[in-house]
């Protein structure tokens, strides 16, 4: 039998490449028919046949607070009133700006004194590595297997997301030459690192990273690791860019970087890049950094980057005001929620006799089908991922939205309350059931 999801998948086939506008949407690792969502409130999500599911996707990330908050959706409105662009500077974005600099920040480290907006986190980390290009120099670029820093060219080498989930190891129209100057080393791996830069130092502008990877699946950084990347890039010349689109403003009011620092990992990237929380929802992203980095940006300094819509009055309000209500206690709720969800789990995979293993970062986590938590992309893609499809699909006929995709993290938000973890919790056996019982 067939329903509004069938026929709008139908209809979309026809308009857009795979009836889908960004990949892992299509559902191709999982299976079935993707659900067209008509609609969010909260902890849930209503596709176009009315089916409601307590959602674990969370928009990848940016519904923090949960999805249509009211203060937010208000704030979108009351700014559309006053115009949907002007292509000029707004006081908004002052204040954002003012604002991402003062929450990324421990003790007296402040690694970031100037912001500058953009519209998606892809142009963020695009032009943090023009920065670091500028500032340096140098053409090489240092990326870990299995990150995933958006689609720009240089940056699909071994990359996550859904690059992963499609098991491509680059992109067809990358044109060689720009592949050649990113240079893609194991994740976790001190010693890759190490020989990296004996070989090429003096070379390398920068090193990007994702603050935790959580596009192979969640795959936190050793301890050291971070601050190894730092001082190692800067012995030789060249910068550190910690990307925490993903991370940045979800797992601590600092960032990543900020429940680092707290744990007592203290280091200095140059450039951070944010996206996702930051525009609550919204199209705007981040790159911000000390002054002297980031002033070499036009109109200061000879490094181009411009956006039509960069700033967009729309996208501030609702990133303003995700950031002001994204106090302590919404960190305390996720990540309590977290805890619980993450034990429930392992509980549900351990009776059903699964071999499994759930990775954590912060509140982040999901589950690997293997023995130990993954270290790296090669670990990470070394496990029983066939067992997803039908565990994914037990979820969602029992009413629970998870990512499509073995290599996601699963996200939560602070409305995600006793009901829906109740939900999510009785939903687990089966689909752990469903995981045991896969063909391979
Ligand atoms: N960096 C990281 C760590 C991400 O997770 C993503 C998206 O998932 C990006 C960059 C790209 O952001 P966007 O999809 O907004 O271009």
């Amino acid at each position: 039998m067939t329903d509004r999801n069938d026929d709008l998948f139908a209809r979309a086939r026809v308009v857009t490449p795979g009836g889908v506008n960004s990949p892992v949407r299509a559902y191709g690792s999982v299976g079935g028919t993707p659900r067209f969502l008509a609609s969010a409130s909260g902890a849930r999500v209503t596709d176009a046949a009315g089916n409601e599911y307590v959602d674990l996707v969370a928009s990848w990330g940016p519904a923090l607070l949960g999805h249509a908050h009211p203060e937010v959706v208000a704030a979108v409105q009351e700014a559309a009133t006053r115009g949907l662009s002007f292509g000029a500077p707004t006081e908004g974005e002052v204040e954002l700006a003012a604002l991402i600099a003062d929450r990324v920040r421990f003790g007296d480290a402040r690694p970031i004194e100037r912001v500058r907006l953009v519209s998606t986190g892809t142009e963020a980390t695009m032009t943090a590595i023009r920065l670091a290009r500028g500032a340096t120099g140098r053409d090489l670029l240092v990326k870990f297997a299995g990150h995933y820093h958006g689609h720009s060219d240089g940056l699909l080498a071994e990359a996550g997301s859904g690059v992963a989930t499609l098991a491509l190891p680059g992109s067809a129209g990358v044109p060689a030459p720009i592949a050649a100057q990113t240079l893609v080393i194991g994740y976790n791996d001190p010693a890759a690192l190490d020989a990296v830069f004996a070989e090429h130092g003096d070379r390398i502008a920068a090193v990007i990273v994702e603050a935790s990877a959580a596009n192979m699946g969640v795959v936190a950084p050793v301890p050291g690791f971070n601050r190894l990347i730092a001082d190692t890039a800067h012995e030789h010349g060249a910068l550190m860019i910690l990307d925490e689109v993903l991370t940045g403003f979800r797992v601590h009011p600092a960032g990543f970087w900020g429940l680092q620092a707290a744990a007592g990992e203290d280091y200095l990237p140059d450039i951070f890049t944010f996206g996702k929380v930051v525009g609550g929802g919204m199209p705007l992203a981040a790159l911000g950094g000390r002054a002297e980095i980031m002033d070499l940006l036009a109109p200061l300094g000879p490094v181009y980057q411009a956006g039509t819509l960069s700033g967009n009055p729309l996208s501030v309000a609702a990133g303003l005001a995700t950031l002001r209500l994204a106090t302590a206690d919404v960190y305390d709720t996720i990540d309590a929620a977290s805890a619980r969800l993450v034990a429930a789990l392992e509980g549900a995979l351990t009776d059903a006799g699964v071999v499994h293993s759930v990775a954590k970062a912060g509140n982040l986590f999901n589950a690997s089908f293997r023995a130990s938590a993954p270290r790296d992309y090669a670990e990470a893609q070394a496990q029983d991922s066939f067992r997803y499809a039908p565990f994914f699909h037990s979820m969602r006929e029992q009413g629970v939205a998870l990512p499509p995709s073995v290599f996601e993290a699963w996200f939560l938000t602070a409305a995600h309350g006793e009901e829906e973890l109740r939900l999510i919790e009785a939903a687990l056996p089966a689909a752990a059931r469903a995981a045991a019982d896969a063909p391979a």
